[in-house]
């Protein structure tokens, strides 16, 4: 097999990933802020990321994937008084609501959410550790900002320390206060009847970038692998999370690949509600089947800008009815193709080839229908296709086998997967439970092993 090559922003280079620990890789992408339902945007980076891990994991490494969940902004505090329920109440009900819009999208991969509330804690310390180092200074309203000017490298990332339009703008804690225009805001003071915590930082609540850092210090430790997020959260939030970790920890790099996805626009313009071309996921999901929408954002590589419109739709459904009528007509698991091994072989060999360059998509599946159109000329093809297809789908997850609900199928791999983490094979373990989701099989873990239902 070859060795998997990806981009990272930081080195704007593609480069082979070698993980912190051989064959474990420690992975987080930025999860969303629950106070509203969840748009387009976010199918578009979570589908594509799902599908990373997926593939990482089915290419045998242990990928502990974990995003984090912001359950306490502005937003929310804003949104709860006007509901008239408790911040805690709207962001709870939002965060269940996110969860089942990646479930029907069928976007299984993370391994853990974690709540920014849950690590007061060590954001308060993380602060702590900044104001005992002189990079951080209270405002005369108790909040506490960094100061950029003590940050040598600020910028490293974006190669930039000015903002664009297309930044997220939102989160640049506009104070009167500041000492310099991007300084940011560590730890908010609290104003009357807002949520707050009483910490050796003063009566307040964390600033946005700090809760990512806070997260992955506890769960990861100072350094990891892979940090991934959207494109337009390269500046400020990925250059205020480099320049509170390795300030306080002197720990260079914080991360060893950054992965960006791409712009996601809807008819070439923007997505935005004041353009009126806002899209939840639930309203896409009323128009396209999810296994439609999985193609259409896998099939895009994940770093480039990717329309969404009727057209590009469109497409991705023909492809995908393609692939079908190949499965259905022409896939025959229990017909034995001994003569298709070498083609079979070959097609595994490009499709991979191409994944292992920085998730080469488009290529793949150029490979894949070059496949399909030579095996349609045949009367019919056997096992071998059907379990390379199989296969491919632990991380593609957008085709239907009716064949391999077989009781018998399900059972060995099942059995399979028993046995791996019996013998302490996670990765492997794993990537059998992702290839069963994709089947739609539901599992559970007991005492007794793996239990699962269609
Ligand atoms: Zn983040």
């Amino acid at each position: 097999m070859n060795k998997i090559k990806i981009y990272s922003t930081m080195s704007r280079k593609v480069s082979e990933l070698t993980p912190m620990e051989e064959g474990k890789i420690k992975f987080f992408v930025c999860g969303p802020t629950v106070y509203d339902l969840s748009h387009l945007g976010h199918a578009k980076t979570y589908t594509q990321f799902d599908f990373i891990v997926k593939y990482l994991r089915w290419r045998g490494f242990e990928v502990n994937y974990l995003q984090n969940i912001t359950d306490l902004d502005d937003k929310i505090i804003k949104r709860a008084a006007e509901r008239g329920i408790s911040w805690r109440q709207l962001a709870d009900d939002y965060e269940k609501i996110y969860k089942d819009d990646m479930l029907a999208l069928h976007n299984t991969a993370v391994s853990k959410y974690a709540r920014a509330t849950d690590y007061i804690e060590n954001i308060v310390s993380q602060v702590k550790r900044m104001v005992d180092k002189g990079l951080a200074y209270q405002a005369p309203d108790g909040s506490w900002y960094f100061e950029i000017a003590k940050f040598k490298d600020y910028g490293k990332l974006s190669g930039r320390t000015e903002l664009k339009e297309t930044d997220g703008v939102s989160r640049i804690d506009e104070s009167d206060f500041k000492r310099g225009w991007n300084d940011f805001c560590l730890w908010k003071s609290s104003k009357e009847g807002e949520p707050s915590w009483e910490t050796e930082l003063g009566k307040g609540r964390p600033g946005w970038h700090i809760e990512d850092t806070a997260i992955t210090e506890v769960e990861f430790g100072p350094q990891y692998d892979i940090h991934g997020g959207a494109i337009d959260l390269i500046f400020p939030h990925h250059e205020a999370e480099i320049t509170q970790i390795e300030s306080i920890t002197g720990k260079v790099p914080f991360v060893r690949y950054w992965m960006h996805t791409g712009f996601l626009n809807i008819n070439s313009v923007k997505m935005s509600k004041s353009l009126g071309n806002f899209k939840t996921i639930r309203d896409v999901l009323k128009q396209y089947d999810y296994r439609v929408l999985r193609y259409f954002f896998i099939s895009n590589h994940y770093r480039a800008a990717v329309d969404f419109s009727d057209a590009g739709l469109d497409q991705a459904k023909n492809s995908l009815a393609r692939i079908d009528e190949f499965v259905f007509n022409k896939v025959d698991a229990a017909y034995d193709d001994n003569a298709d091994e070498a083609v079979v072989n070959e097609t595994k060999e490009k499709f991979c080839a191409a994944l292992d360059n920085d998730l080469n998509t488009p290529q793949a599946f150029a490979a894949l229908f070059d496949f399909i159109r030579a095996q349609n000329q045949k009367e019919k093809s056997g096992k071998r296709t059907f379990e390379f297809l199989n296969q491919v789908n632990t991380f593609l997850g957008f085709m239907q086998f009716d064949q391999a609900k077989s009781d018998e199928f399900i059972e060995s791999l099942v059995k399979e997967r028993d046995a791996a983490r019996a013998a302490k094979d996670f990765a492997k373990s794993d990537q059998i439970r992702d290839r069963l989701l994709a089947m739609g099989v539901k599992i559970y873990d007991s005492k007794e092993g793996t239990k699962y239902r269609l």
